[in-house]
């Protein structure tokens, strides 16, 4: 090792939390080393990356040294339930604790706002590589306490808290499953977002810079029956290029880094729906951003590190087209970009609205001319 270098050994630990990786950088490590099979929780990895200390994998090295012992805080008891001890102490971590205070304060938002009904609605946090932190079942948002969230892993079962854990965990698990970079996921039913839901429409873009930026193109999964697994597996198409997806017949789910912005995604598409029917009522043409001024608002979210399929330019002309063809309706037809099987069924319907809302936009262009 080189001078200057200093490498702290926490291969006797099966859990690395925050407080263990402040304290190595107090000691002045460079780097640490862990157990090849050590739970690293993704706040302590952040951390060890935005102060330049490595992570060091080893199962081989031999156990800490009484000076590192001393260091750190006491090891979980190894058993033949090992497993299930370093979970629960990953539920009950400071880490934990905070996000479960953060939960329970994003429920709150939702029920306050209307975006959630009855005990409608979920959130989760992935705590873990493979823990997550979520909901119970059959409590409202607005009376969630720290208490009542559950730890569960990414097979669904439960394995810590005292009540049951959401039915709608499934979906948030095929999210985490796709998206390395999703570590919340959250579902609930805004109003006027699920008005789009029910109809297997989407909203236009380039209306409002906003939603550009924290959502951008919205896609709209196929429905199925809540809580199954077929439901759950219908935004697998959708969720790694679109942070915020319609439920047909259902409502939304988001995802982010925290589970306060994919809370912030949600209030973006519900006010940008809500608009968008306020402002058709108005009965003059929306006005667009142009397409270069678009542009600058994609280069904004590419800086921000937010997902959008127009990010993949073999598909920007499919998802730019229905945008272009129907330039007053607010309303659209889903492309491939957004969901092209819409709800998968009802196609003379379907084109029944589209004829209309193509005839809408000419009479509007013409009543404006
Ligand atoms: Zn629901």
């Amino acid at each position: 090792m080189k001078n200057g270098e200093k490498r702290i050994d926490l291969t006797g630990r099966k859990l690395i939390a925050m407080r263990d990786v402040q304290d190595a950088l107090a000691a002045g490590a460079t780097s640490i080393v862990t157990a090849a099979n050590c739970v690293v929780t993704p706040s302590a990895h952040d951390f060890l990356r935005q102060h330049g200390i490595e992570l060091v994998e080893n199962a081989t090295l031999p156990a800490p040294s009484p000076v590192a012992q001393a260091n750190s805080s006491p090891t979980p008891a190894s058993d033949s339930s090992g497993h299930v001890s370093i979970n629960r102490r990953l539920f009950s971590t400071p880490e934990a604790e905070a996000i479960k205070k953060e939960i329970c304060a994003v429920g709150r938002k939702l029920w306050m706002r209307q975006f959630v009904d009855g005990n409608g609605g979920n959130i989760s946090y992935r705590i873990g590589p493979n823990e997550v932190l979520c909901t119970p079942t059959l409590v409202s948002k607005f009376d969630l306490t720290p208490e009542d969230l559950c730890l569960v892993d990414l097979e669904g079962n439960q394995i810590a808290g005292s009540k049951p854990r959401t039915s709608e965990l499934l979906l948030h698990l095929e999210v985490y499953k796709v998206v390395p970079e999703a570590k919340a996921v959250l579902h609930c039913h805004p109003p006027h977002a699920t008005a789009y839901a029910i109809t297997g429409r989407v909203p236009p873009n380039l209306v409002i810079p906003e939603f550009e930026v924290f959502v951008g193109k919205v896609a709209i999964s196929p429905y199925e029956t809540p809580g199954t697994k077929a439901f759950a597996e219908t935004v697998l198409p959708y969720v790694k290029q679109h942070n915020t997806v319609l439920l047909s017949n259902h409502g939304i789910v988001c995802w982010a880094d925290t589970v306060t912005h994919a809370e912030w995604y949600a209030e973006v598409l519900e006010t940008y729906c809500w608009t968008l029917m306020l402002a058709a009522q108005l009965g003059v043409p929306i006005s667009r951003i142009s397409e270069e001024q678009g542009s600058d608002l994609l280069a904004i979210k590419k800086k921000l590190g937010l997902p959008d399929i127009r990010f993949d330019t073999s598909r920007m002309k499919e998802c730019q087209l229905s945008d272009l063809e129907v330039p007053s309706s607010i309303a659209l037809e889903p492309t491939p970009c957004d969901g092209s099987s819409g709800n998968g069924n009802g196609s003379d319907a379907d084109l029944e609205a589209l004829v209309k809302s193509v005839t809408d936009a000419v009479m509007d262009a013409v009543r404006t001319n």
